[in-house]
């Protein structure tokens, strides 16, 4: 496509049009309490046989009465200024009427006017090094509805998940391409599990999202009509729905057609888009206040706690690694991908005197393989900060080699034993002794005619077999740097 500004005519004498996507999200996050919104059943059932954690509240049963679980409340606000959403110290339960098989209430208690956060934002980093900011339009908690398994000629109900909580929020349509819908997802994911208020496990259904979709000719501020596409559950698989259904409306609108506000489903097998039936509107839930419930107070000295709790945000976090440790805004968002890994990165720093510019390599090219190798967490390792402090200090002080070093990060782990041990025990330090360095390179230019005279003949990158087979005479512990300027002087 050509750039606004030096539009070319087309071949057909139609000027050729640009179109951007204007995207917004409704995003549902599990929230990891232990039990239930308004009861005591667990919470999280993943794994449980159907209808095991289930009471006469959330099943709703007559005479019953919902009594508002006080971690819920905290986490759903905590999440809310982590998204610099105003926290209301007065908000509102309401009744969201519809019913449903696995909606044994015939309501859905949530939030609707008067929510527990109000407006909030992010500042998402771009590909491009430059920011969108993604405002929210809605924020606040709900239970979740139980789930319905479609067997053929059969609909089982399991109500495990009716009275889950929930966080639902809404984004202003600010996103402008599929990838980045799938970078903020990214993000939400991210920060969720940075609090600590979601595991936000998106192939445990503990964060699913809808996506409203439209286009629009690049630069101009109007909304056109828009699609939704329900209930994506893998960024994967939303950024490639959302990028079908804006090359579908391209076509449309190209072939002289109009957008109609559909409801969409993503098939992920077929990778195709359906029509669902047509969706409820807003006044056909009846939202009237939660007669059961009082509302929820949160006086200014607990939202002051709150948000003095919220540990230093993702992006804060990687901002700062650039500007403090000079390492490149890559590096800082791959060590800031969760928040376990940068406090060990800081740790780490705490424990090793060279530059942090090193530190991170090892971190990203030796323990992230590592821990990837062995499925493990980095809160699993035996591989701690100072032991990993130690291993790089050796290989700083020429006490080891670098790829013993690389070695020694995996034996550490594997072995489960201090690193200096190892070396000690296993004979690793580097050969530095120059007698014996000398020694070698001569048995190999002995054992090695051939390419000996390869070498003299003008050959100069024989010099790198040779080098080779020093270090492998010597069992990898030869300086290598040493190597390579004896055998240039052996045979000069
Ligand atoms: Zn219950």
């Amino acid at each position: 496509m050509v750039k606004r500004g030096d539009e070319q005519t087309h071949s057909s004498g139609r000027n050729m049009t640009q179109y951007e996507a204007v995207i917004g999200l409704e995003i549902h996050i599990q929230l990891n309490t232990n039990s239930k919104i308004f009861c005591s059943c667990k919470a999280d059932s993943w794994g449980d046989p159907p209808n095991t954690n289930i009471c006469p509240v959330c099943t709703g049963q007559p005479g019953v009465l919902p009594v508002p679980n006080q971690a819920v409340i905290e986490k759903g606000a905590r999440l809310a200024g982590a998204l610099h959403s105003e926290i209301l110290p007065v908000s509102y339960f309401d009744r969201k009427n519809y019913f449903y098989p696995d909606l044994p209430k015939g309501y859905q208690i949530s939030q609707y006017d008067i929510a527990i956060g109000k407006g909030g934002y992010v500042d998402l980093p771009l590909e491009d090094g430059t920011t969108r900011q993604v405002r929210i339009e809605k924020l606040h908690i709900e239970e979740d509805a139980g789930k319905t398994i479609h067997k053929p000629g059969r609909r089982l109900l399991d109500f495990n998940r009716c009275g889950v909580p929930l966080v639902e929020m809404v984004t202003s349509p600010d996103l402008r391409s599929a990838d980045e819908a799938a970078a903020f997802i990214h993000y939400l994911r991210k920060l969720a599990r940075w609090i600590g208020v979601s595991d936000a496990d998106m192939e445990k259904g503990k964060m699913r999202f809808d996506a409203n979709v439209s286009i629009r000719e690049k630069g101009a501020t109007i909304l056109n009509p828009k699609t939704e596409i329900k209930n994506m559950n893998s960024i994967e698989h939303g950024r490639e729905a959302i990028k079908a259904e804006i090359k579908r409306q391209i076509k449309e609108v190209e072939a002289g057609g109009i957008i109609k506000s559909w409801t969409l489903d993503w098939n992920e097998e077929t990778k195709t888009l359906s029509k669902m039936r047509s969706k409820e509107t807003e006044a056909d839930y009846r939202y009237f206040k939660e007669p059961d419930l009082l509302p929820i107070t949160l006086d200014q000295e607990k939202i002051q706690e709150l948000l003095e709790s919220l540990p230093e945000l993702p992006l804060a976090r990687e901002i700062r690694f650039t500007e403090e440790y000079q390492i490149s805004s890559k590096e800082a968002q791959l060590l800031t991908q969760d928040r376990s890994l940068s406090d060990y990165f800081e740790k780490l720093l705490g424990e090793y005197s060279g530059k942090p510019k090193i530190a991170a390599n090892w971190l990203i090219n030796d323990l992230l393989g590592l821990m990837n190798d062995l499925g493990l967490a980095i809160d699993e390792l035996f591989l701690t900060p100072d032991k990993l402090a130690q291993i790089i200090t050796l290989v700083d002080e020429g006490s080891i080699n670098t790829s013993t070093g690389k070695d020694l990060v995996r034996k550490t782990q594997e072995q489960a034993k201090d690193p200096r041990m190892i070396v000690e025990q296993e004979g690793l330090a580097q050969l530095t002794d120059s007698g014996e360095i000398e020694a070698i390179c001569q048995e190999v230019i002995a054992a090695n005619p051939d390419q000996v005279a390869q070498y003299q003949s003008g050959k100069g990158g024989v010099i790198g077999w040779l080098i080779g087979q020093v270090m492998a005479q010597s069992g990898g512990k030869a300086d290598p740097q040493a190597v390579r300027v004896t055998l240039r002087k052996l045979l000069s």
